[in-house]
């Protein structure tokens, strides 16, 4: 079973400036990476249209490639990183481009505030004397506030705003007993921040969660006043950046407590399956904002409920809104409609909860082990 834990850390200003030496190196590396294998699927496309190629066949660039490269093209700055860190980035950028094939967006390249992670991942840190110390940047305050539980298997450096953190990943070899599940629960996620249960409960997030929603949308609007790549523009894109990371820390911590109160009260909880896609596409921010709060609560709430021995499951939950929970009947409904009133068995629900309980009824337990996409290698052309 795997495990994150995130600290705080409190670098010194000199291993600030080597820590974001350290973004922009594997940020660069990124983008340098990104735009070599880009080049090379272009020159490929010529030959798949036109029958003319530079090099004899067509050759894809692969991770093991940039790998094997790295080590032969150092830069002073790329000899001044962990060369593991280094490869992680290419790792990345790897995964990137198999989402890519999976269906996802291309990978696209990293600005400034774009970047903020870079990994080890398997050693080159440690904890001593309760410092961090991380190979070629130094030792680091830290502020252990729990135990870590298993071996530390990779150790990420994050830069959110003008804080900094580390999470480390660890492996725990534990017997897990599953529980009889006895309890199933079905969960409609809203738009307004709002959980309903199919047994008619409902779970109103923290009001302070809401107020700061509110002010980002007003912090926003100021930052698109500014003018562009002015300073008073940059001091409101920190001041955005600051409401953005409170505002995930709250949900952060809410969804901690729902996931732990699911899990403690219900054996098998039932979420739908978020749209990732359709969540990327949306440019209506309060939108955005939700959807990634909720695909927290269900991440957390399957990684508790594993740890438990009980159940999390995702099914597809298009038209649950529309569906008469009791007769199946289909009604049309519209945004504004909160009750769902059924013309065929009379039933008349909350709207919500009545899609709550359709989802709860759309469980087959996850025995069943879930179709996953098998990985598509890029086509090759003839
Ligand atoms: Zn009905």
């Amino acid at each position: 079973m795997k495990k994150a834990y995130q600290f705080r850390i409190y670098p010194t200003k000199n291993q600030e400036v080597k820590l974001n030496r350290t973004l922009s190196t594997c940020r660069h590396l990124y983008n340098e990476s990104l735009e070599e294998r880009r080049r090379e699927s272009e020159l490929n496309n010529l030959e798949r249209d036109f029958g003319v190629c530079p090099w004899g066949k067509p050759h894809w660039i692969k991770y093991e490639d940039q790998q094997n490269e790295l080590p032969l093209s150092k830069t002073p700055y790329q000899k001044e990183v962990f060369s593991q860190v280094l490869q992680n980035v290419l790792k990345r950028l790897d995964i990137s481009f198999k989402n890519f094939y999976r269906g996802n967006g291309y990978p696209r390249f990293k600005g400034m505030n774009r970047y903020n992670t870079f990994t080890y991942p398997q050693k080159g840190f440690g904890i001593e004397d309760g410092k961090l110390n991380l190979s070629k940047i130094g030792c680091i305050r830290i502020f252990l506030h729990r135990d870590i539980e298993g071996n530390i298997k990779t150790c990420t450096i994050k830069k959110d705003v003008d804080q900094w953190y580390v999470i480390f990943t660890t492996e725990i070899e534990r017997e897990i007993k599953n529980i009889p599940v006895e309890t199933i629960i079905g969960i409609d996620v809203g738009l307004k921040s709002l959980l309903t249960l199919s047994n008619g409960e409902q779970i109103e997030p923290p009001k302070f969660l809401r107020i700061s929603e509110d002010k980002l949308v007003r912090e926003q609007r100021k930052l698109s006043k500014k003018k562009l790549r002015s300073n008073n523009r940059n001091k409101q894109r920190i001041k955005v950046a600051r409401v953005h990371r409170k505002i995930r820390n709250q949900r952060k911590d809410f969804a901690h407590k729902t996931s732990r109160m699911l899990v403690d009260h219900f054996d098998r909880i039932v979420f739908e399956k978020l749209q990732i896609r359709n969540m990327v596409q949306n440019h209506c921010l309060a939108k955005s904002i939700s959807d990634a709060g909720w695909g927290q609560l269900q991440t957390f709430t399957e990684y508790k409920a594993e740890e438990a021995g009980k159940q999390a499951e995702f099914v597809i939950a298009n038209g649950t809104s529309q569906e008469c929970c009791i007769c199946g009947n289909k009604e049309i409904m519209t945004l504004a409609d909160r009750t769902f009133r059924c013309s065929k068995c009379g039933s008349i629900k909350d709207r919500d909860h009545n899609a709550a309980i359709n989802i709860e009824n759309r469980s087959i337990g996850t025995d069943c082990t879930e179709f996953t996409p098998v990985e598509i290698e890029p086509i090759l052309c003839r």
